[in-house]
């Protein structure tokens, strides 16, 4: 007995081996990018796996050896699919050939329509997700064993007793439904990998973009003067016409690099003690002007609150104020008031910003935050979507409240930290 166990540990072992030097090598590959890997070399480890498995197979004496060859073989097709099982049947059958005997036959017999089987389920199979998958890749096996039995006892006489043949259906059962999780594991965690690799990537191009922009804005806003006072000189109408229509590109432009500016800052982030009230009033001043174009009061009352900070980017939550006040002073076109008003409690600020604009409907409300949605004529939707990114990054969150033409109030929730 201590025995049998021994070569079924060890038979398992060559089972999941394979997969360890998989992930390696992959890993590998992926780090320092061999680029010469291709994902069809990745057969050899099923191979590896089954020979391995049918060189030191377990035995229940009476001299039938049992091995879990079918389990790399299954799942190497399932994964790789057909390119993979023109390559994992012909490596079976050879192998078994080689290692001599008379199981060949039923290897032939048995191996050959599962092989084909699986081929085309693994178009599937691929895409369902792991609670499919466990009794998928189940079902197919026990019908795999099904079949070996049924082949074995037309081909031999073979004298099994029946518990043996329960012994050897769990283990391949047990055995293929371990090795499923553990590739689906691996295969998580490299989509992790990934897309971590992708938000860096990002990081970087939007850091570009921020550079870039910085260097675009001053030029856009020298243009635009001039422009301004061309429009104003005397000049024909056609002109004046296209004028009017270079101001407002122009106009569109900055409108976009602003509500982008410091969310993609070209400096690293330095988490800093931010101290409220400053930053809000900060913020305010810079929308007083527009506030006072679409005759608009800013009612701020900020409480000064002594050793009490945000950690984090200043010029980063200024934006996301500057973008949140923005779109209150839009939503306003006859005018009105906008509170903002700020309390502490406990470990957190609450920022509140109400208008008595045109409000949003619940649909709008959901799709806040969505990068490109707009409901203006030469909006960017780029504004809430990062308001929402920055408070977020802070750790804290935003709530929304709206009434359609009624208003609509921004809550914001900022962890605090005592000095
Ligand atoms: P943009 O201001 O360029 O349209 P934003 O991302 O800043 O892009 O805003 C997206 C949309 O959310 C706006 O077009 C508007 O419909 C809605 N919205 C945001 N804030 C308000 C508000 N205070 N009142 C009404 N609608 C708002
Ligand atoms: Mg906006």
């Amino acid at each position: 007995m201590e025995l049998i166990v021994k070569d079924l540990l060890i038979n398992f072992l060559f089972v999941l081996l394979p997969i360890f030097f998989m992930q390696m090598l992959y890993l590998a590959s992926y780090l320092y990018r061999f680029e010469r890997i291709k994902a069809s070399w990745f057969v050899v480890f099923p191979v590896i796996s089954f020979v391995l498995c049918m060189l030191f197979p377990f035995s229940f004496g009476d001299g039938f050896n049992f091995d879990l060859r079918r389990v790399p073989f299954l799942l190497g097709i399932l994964y790789g699919g057909p390119g993979f099982a023109a390559w994992l049947l012909p490596a079976l059958l050879a192998a078994r050939f080689f290692i001599g005997g008379s199981g060949f036959f039923i290897t032939l017999f048995t191996f050959t329509p599962i092989a084909v089987l699986a081929m085309f389920f693994s178009k599937y199979y691929l895409k369902m997700p792991l609670k499919q998958k466990l009794p998928s890749v189940g079902v197919l096996t026990l019908f795999s064993l099904l079949l070996t039995t049924y082949v074995a006892g037309q081909i031999y006489d073979m004298h099994m007793t029946v518990s043996m043949w329960v012994i050897f259906y769990m283990l391949n059962i047990v055995c293929i439904l371990i090795a499923t999780v553990l590739l689906e594991v691996i295969k998580t965690n490299f989509d992790v990998l990934q897309k971590l690799m992708k938000a860096e990537k990002l990081e970087i191009v939007s850091n570009l973009a921020a550079s870039i922009s910085h260097e675009v804005r001053n030029p856009l806003t020298a243009s635009r003067e001039f422009m301004q006072l061309s429009y104003e000189s005397d000049i024909p109408p056609e002109t004046k016409e296209q004028i009017l229509i270079s101001i407002q590109e122009l106009d569109r432009a900055t409108g976009i690099i602003n509500d982008y500016l410091t969310f993609a800052k070209p400096a690293p982030d330095e988490a800093e003690a931010i101290i409220l009230h400053e930053t809000i009033n900060h913020a305010v001043n810079v929308l007083i002007p527009l506030a006072n174009m679409n005759s608009i009061e800013l009612d701020v009352s900020v409480e000064k609150k002594e050793h009490c900070y945000i950690l984090g980017e200043r010029k980063k939550l200024e934006q996301a104020f500057i973008n949140i006040i923005k779109n209150a002073i839009e939503a306003m076109s006859n005018g009105g008031k906008i509170r903002i008003k700020t309390t502490y409690e406990h470990h957190l600020a609450k920022i509140r910003i109400c208008d008595q604009g045109k409000g949003m409907t619940q649909k709008q409300i959901d799709r806040l935050g969505e990068p490109y949605f707009t409901t203006k004529e030469n909006g960017t939707g780029l504004g809430t979507m990062v308001s929402f990114s920055i408070i977020q990054s802070l750790g804290g969150r935003i709530q929304v409240t709206s009434k359609v033409n009624k208003g609509t109030c921004f809550v914001i929730e900022l962890p605090t930290v005592h000095k």
